[in-house]
């Protein structure tokens, strides 16, 4: 292949804001058959906003300070709009102690004396062993107290304009399958892919499950494109890891080949474009 070829390609791509690591990235993105998609950050503008509280046993007012008082320590975007509810509340936020968060389930700590544990239906389930309701079509964040279910915030984020044109797009670059993998429930993912137009959807999974899913995702080569937070093994795992790298998540720009340093899913899209561009004029 002509290496002139593949700096225009890689310098094209900077000039969108799509950092290339190396030649050979160009070459896969080309070939690029199957591509899959974190949700939150990444499908969605991953600002999500409480939009009802349902307490059990208190009220929603004070649900909402102990959530807040250990969500303040995490930098997740459901912790974020938990704070920020508080926040426009008017509700002093109280200090909690020993906090500890559990990547990919949520954080617990103690808050006036009292144990806090605050994060996915899973892992409230696995600390109170009670079955928590699930809120149809929107991302719950569950809270128990002293070891008793409390009750949970209801939480829905955005689909990015820009989606569902980004889906079309890679499908007219040759991606013959688009897949969603997920922390977040069945029922929200559902509503989101099919908003977004892809076609499979993996909900309910760990870090390592969606390892697992890259590895196995056929046909490829297999890109994935992540905004962060828990996502680096998973941009290593894949034949092209693609981070969303705007907000800065290094570790996950670390491990990826390619970092979009613009807040704009369709450059994921542009890449695979300007990969097969460079493959036609490089051969
Ligand atoms: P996604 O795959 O949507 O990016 P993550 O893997 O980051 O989600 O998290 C999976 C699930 O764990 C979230 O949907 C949420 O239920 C829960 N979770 C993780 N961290 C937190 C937190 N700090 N506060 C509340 N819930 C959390
Ligand atoms: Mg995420």
């Amino acid at each position: 292949a002509a290496p002139v070829a593949f700096m225009g390609g890689m310098s094209r791509a900077a000039r969108a804001g799509i950092i290339v690591k190396s030649s050979g990235t160009l070459e896969q993105l080309a070939r690029a058959r199957t591509a899959a998609f974190d949700k939150t950050g990444t499908l969605t503008y991953g600002q999500p906003r409480v939009t009802q509280i349902h307490a059990e046993g208190m009220d929603t007012d004070r649900l909402l300070r102990l959530a807040a008082a250990v969500e303040q320590y995490s930098s997740h975007p459901l912790a974020d709009a938990v704070v920020d509810r508080a926040r426009q509340d008017g509700h002093p936020v109280p200090a909690a102690d020993d906090v500890e968060e559990v990547p990919a389930h949520g954080v617990r700590g103690t808050v006036d004396g009292q144990v806090v544990v605050v994060g996915s239906a899973r892992y409230v389930a696995r600390e109170t062993g009670a079955t928590p309701p699930r809120p149809a079509g929107v991302t719950g964040v569950h809270v128990a107290v002293d070891g008793h279910y409390a009750g949970y915030l209801a939480l829905a984020d955005e689909l990015r304009a820009e989606t569902r044109a980004t889906m079309a797009s890679l499908r007219r670059a040759g991606i013959r399958t688009t897949i969603m993998l997920t922390g977040d429930g069945e029922h929200v993912a559902r509503h989101i892919a099919d908003q977004a137009g892809i076609d499979d959807v993996r909900a309910d999974l760990l870090p390592q499950d969606k390892v697992e899913a890259i590895r196995t995702a056929r046909p490829r080569p297999v890109m994935m494109v992540g905004d962060g937070v828990n996502d680096a093994p998973v941009l290593a795992a894949a034949d092209v890891g693609i981070a969303m790298g705007a907000r800065g998540a290094s570790a996950a720009s670390e491990s990826a080949d390619v970092v979009i340093t613009v807040d704009d899913l369709a450059r994921a899209a542009q890449a695979v474009h300007i990969g097969r561009r460079t493959m036609r004029v490089a051969w």
